[in-house]
Order: structure tokens, then C-alpha cells, then sequence
């Protein structure tokens, strides 16, 4: 499991790695989780966690409930405690079990999104969930022993958010991804301009290294190429 570790000490495991990250926040004895990955993966979640000597989470960090990161979420809302945290616009999806999916941004992916009817949409429901703590943008985790706050970065999801700990590192779900050499955009977004405009936000913060919900680690460097990349556009 690759770890992290911020200047004051706090360390960032990768519990899950690769295509669909779940990362564990830890300062001494409390823990947050960061997303769950899919329902075929629990095991993996669960003997990891075993691994680590963790059987209770102060909270579950949902960065948005796209299926791929929430189908664990009410296994470990109930197994291990935690209070699950949403952005306040995606509560009732994760109370439905059901989230929108978002559209194609790049012409492959245009078409696919379009080929897929709503029925196929029932395909990506998953195990309901309710949210315990519903946030917005600044809500802040000092209550769970953190520096840590929560920040609103919407464009792929309208409530993803992303969790900036101690101004140093964040965890940005699905706001960019790590899977594409020298790009950080996502192939799908509900919004690809305010997407644009998180990116912004996340460079506002002076944070160096941004973990994705999918692929590598990104460094503020290829971020700021990016976003000038675009708004240059
Ligand atoms: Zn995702």
C-alpha cells in the first residue's frame, strides 16, 4: 500500500489502488476514509483494513456518488462506524442508491454516454445509503481531529467535492484524473467548464500533490499546465 505523509505528521495509505482509488486519513488513532470503490472489491477493502488494524472509521468522506465509489459506502457506514459525509446536492442520490451518470466530454466517450438509455442507468444503482452529515463547500473537519477541510469542486458531478488536508494535499475524487500522460481531464463530466473553474479553485489552495479517484498521484505542475491549457481556450 503506497503512503503519504504531510509535514505535521498525518499519513495518507492508498487502500485500494489503481483503477478506482480508496484512501485512509490517519492521525494517530482517527481515521477517515475517502470513497469505497465497487461492491466487488470488499474484501479487498475489509482484509486491507484488517491489515492496517482498523475496525472503526470516524468517517467516510464521499467525494461524489458516481457507483464507483459508493457501492461500500452503507457496508461501511454500518461496519465500521463511520459517519458518512456528502456534498448536500448528492445526499438524496446516495439515499436512492441511484446517481445520474454524467456526459461524454471527448467524442468517444459523447457516444457512449449517448448510446446508454435509462434503463441501462438502472445498471449502476447500488446499496442506498444515508448521509449522516451533509456539507458544502468549507465545511471543516476539526470536529474528527483534522486540519482538513472540505471544498466544493464541481464539473464531472454536481456535488463532488474534494478534501484539502492541512493545505498540502488533496483528495479530489473524480475533479481530475491521474490516468492519462501529461492530462488530468476526465473522459465524463455533467459540467466540462465548471470542471475548468474547480481546477481554479484547487490551484487557489497551495496545495503540491492531488490525489485522484482514478489513476496516479498529480502534481500541482501538470495542474497549472492544464488549467492554462484550457482557459486559454
Ligand atoms: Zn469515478
Amino acid at each position: 500500500m503506497k503512503i503519504w505523509t504531510t509535514a505535521s505528521g498525518y499519513t495518507i495509505t492508498r487502500v485500494i489502488g489503481g483503477r478506482c482509488n480508496v484512501y485512509l486519513l490517519s492521525n494517530g488513532g482517527k481515521h477517515i476514509l475517502v470513497d469505497t470503490n465497487l461492491s466487488r472489491y470488499r474484501h479487498t477493502l475489509v482484509r486491507s483494513l484488517e491489515t492496517l488494524k482498523i475496525d472503526r472509521l470516524d468517517a467516510l468522506v464521499l467525494t461524489h456518488t458516481h457507483f464507483d465509489h459508493v457501492e461500500n459506502a452503507a457496508f461501511i457506514q454500518k461496519q465500521y462506524s463511520a459517519q458518512v459525509i456528502v456534498h448536500v446536492s448528492e445526499a438524496e442520490y446516495l439515499r436512492r442508491g441511484n446517481t445520474p451518470l454524467p456526459s461524454g466530454t471527448i467524442l468517444p466517450t459523447k457516444i457512449l454516454t449517448s448510446l446508454i438509455s435509462k434503463r441501462v442507468q438502472s445498471h449502476f444503482a447500488y446499496e442506498p445509503c444515508r448521509a449522516d452529515i451533509q456539507a458544502d463547500d468549507g465545511f471543516s473537519l476539526r470536529s474528527f481531529g483534522f486540519n482538513a477541510r472540505l471544498m466544493h469542486t464541481p464539473g464531472q458531478s454536481c456535488g463532488m467535492m474534494s478534501l484539502i488536508v492541512e493545505n498540502e494535499i488533496a483528495f479530489v475524487g473524480d475533479a481530475m484524473m491521474g490516468v492519462y500522460p501529461n492530462s488530468i481531464f476526465v473522459p465524463f463530466a455533467e459540467d466540462a467548464s465548471q470542471l475548468v473553474r474547480s481546477w481554479g479553485k484547487l490551484l487557489d489552495t497551495e496545495c503540491t500533490l492531488f490525489l485522484p479517484g482514478h489513476g496516479s498521484p498529480v502534481g500541482r505542475v501538470l495542474v497549472e499546465k492544464c488549467y492554462r491549457r484550457r482557459v486559454s481556450q
